[in-house]
């Protein structure tokens, strides 16, 4: 990646002048059937200027609770946008229910803001949205005159759970934002892919939000290394998540969620996991605590069969470890 950044052709993006984004926005385009794709900083912006090109003021977006686009990108949308966000919990599996999405699409009535879009998340924590569940939330949007926008920060991870092509997982999208930087392991970077109109609005918006990169070439060309190279190896995390899992389901102080992807999550019988986290750091495991009872851990490029062992050996003593203190 590092010798493709370094011998990237580059241009004046922000005058569409830049070969190596070009090249990139093209590329997308093709691999999930759109008309356009616009490369942008990160997964947030990617989710913003898609929310601000699709809604006007006093829109109303509908969004899991537990979605990224609701949880931890500020309210970017109201903040910014002045839209409007109705949530649906999240079903177990990840997906937003049918009937819940239905029965959330606002009537034509001057009291209530105007429903514009669904936001989808896929994989959401780790969970994968089968094509079937895509299409009918498809089918419910165009029949409710709604658009539907996916927050594929992890799409491959789920094209790859499904063993299926991309473009035919976001088919029924009107919108998709997709990371470079998670498992696809690009330093910076996720692409937007629409219709041509709608990247048009997804451009000035990007503009707006102050994310037109000038030489951005260096940065799309780990892009591209990424999309050329860690795609197919996807399914090595994903076989690592499991035997991450499988080795801490064997540790009787755990309880291990099911694992659909790269994301393993986990609790401790007895609560709080302060401590649990405190003791793997100092041992050199890094886990992210999702609240104070929940931890998830993540595979990614560069972490072996090896490292997995390493991992569950750590969280066995630091178990022993936190026990007798
Ligand atoms: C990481 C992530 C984002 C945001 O991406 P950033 O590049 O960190 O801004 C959005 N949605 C999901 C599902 C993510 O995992």
């Amino acid at each position: 990646m590092l010798e493709a950044m370094a011998k990237a052709d580059v241009g004046d993006d922000v005058y569409g002048e830049d070969p190596t984004v070009n090249r990139l926005q093209e590329k997308c385009a093709a691999l999930f059937g759109k008309e356009a794709a616009l490369f942008v900083v990160s997964g947030s912006m990617g989710n913003l200027v898609s929310l601000l090109s699709h809604c006007q003021r006093g829109d109303e977006i509908i969004v899991g609770k537990c979605n990224h686009i609701f949880q931890w990108e500020q309210g970017g949308a109201a903040s910014l946008g002045g839209i409007h966000t109705q949530t649906i919990d999240n079903a177990k599996d990840g997906m937003l229910p049918l009937d819940q999405i239905e029965a959330a699409i606002r009537f034509d009535d001057q009291h209530c803001p105007v429903s514009r879009l669904v936001c989808l998340e896929n994989t959401q924590d780790g969970r994968v949205l089968s094509v079937e569940y895509m299409n009918s939330v498809g089918a419910l949007c165009r029949k409710n005159n709604l658009l539907m926008h996916v927050d594929g920060a992890r799409i491959f991870n789920a094209a790859t759970a499904l063993n299926i092509d991309v473009k035919i997982l976001v088919d029924a999208a009107d919108s998709l934002q997709m990371c470079f930087s998670k498992g696809l392991s690009a330093p910076v970077g996720s692409i937007v892919t629409g219709s041509k109109d709608f990247i048009k609005k997804a451009h000035r918006a990007r503009k707006l939000v102050g994310g037109g990169m000038r030489q951005a070439g260096v940065l799309a060309a780990a892009c591209i290394v990424a999309l050329d190279t860690m795609v197919e190896r996807l399914h090595e995390d994903h076989e690592n998540a499991r035997l991450l899992a499988d080795g801490l389901k064997n540790i009787c102080e755990i309880d291990v969620e099911p694992v659909h992807s790269n994301m393993v999550f986990f609790k401790l019988k007895t609560g709080d996991v302060s401590a649990l986290s405190k003791t793997l750091k100092e041992n050199g495991l890094l886990a992210n605590t999702i609240d104070r009872y929940r931890m998830r851990m993540v595979t990614h490029y560069g972490i072996e069969k090896k490292d997995v062992e390493r991992a569950i050996d750590i969280i066995n003593k630091a178990l022993r470890h936190t026990a007798k203190v």
